[in-house]
């Protein structure tokens, strides 16, 4: 898979649409995958702290979430396609998942903030099969709430803890799933629930 290293960190370089196909197929396969949508900060960040870095590097894609990343990849003469924003790519997630009738986990944001984002997205996605949610207060190695979320199956794990956090938790949790596709959002339950 073709990929354009800007400060260290290796972009995948596919358009929205190649990276929907991709993740399709992976989920269907139940093949694990970690997906970080890396902006400016977050690269910068990971450029100063070696744990985080380290992290990234479990990724299994780092798409370009942010006109910055595009800019400096023209710079080097590798241009990236396009950029791919977390927010968009949950928003074609949440409708494939709708579609084929996939199971959703939402984890993320403050009590109130995610009941409100679970109901807005239900609202437009009526037929989404949402098995369960969570506010982000958590401490990262809470192992309770881990084995109920495995026990519920899902195919795709939305954790919007904010960097680095969603990416440590992801890194801590994956290994004990057996499928799912995990990608931190950010503040995009914010959006969803404002
Ligand atoms: N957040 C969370 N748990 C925490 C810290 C933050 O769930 O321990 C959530 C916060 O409520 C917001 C999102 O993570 O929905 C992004 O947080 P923040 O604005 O701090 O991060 P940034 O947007 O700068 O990545």
């Amino acid at each position: 898979m073709s990929t354009v290293e800007i400060q260290k960190i290796k972009f995948n370089n596919n358009s929205m649409s190649e990276f929907i196909d991709i993740f399709d197929s992976r989920i269907h396969e139940q093949e694990k995958t970690f997906v970080v949508t890396a902006n400016p900060e977050l690269v910068s960040f990971a450029n100063k702290e070696p744990k985080y870095f380290n992290t990234l590097n479990h990724a299994d894609f780092i798409l370009p979430d942010g006109i910055g990343v595009v800019i400096a990849s023209k710079i080097i003469n590798q241009p990236l396609k396009e950029r791919v924003a977390g927010f968009d790519l949950m928003g074609e997630l949440l409708k494939k998942a709708e579609n084929q009738g996939l199971k959703v986990y939402l984890l993320g944001a403050k009590e109130s903030t995610i009941e409100k984002a679970y109901l807005n997205i239900k609202t437009q996605h009526p037929k989404l099969n949402i098995v369960g949610k969570h506010h982000g207060y958590i401490d990262v190695n809470d192992e309770e709430l881990v084995q109920e979320m495995i026990r519920l199956e899902p195919d795709l794990v939305f954790v919007g803890l904010g960097f680095p956090r969603q990416e440590y938790w992801i890194e801590n949790h994956l290994g004990k799933f057996k499928k799912g596709l995990f990608m931190g959002v950010g503040g995009s339950f914010d959006v969803w629930g404002g």
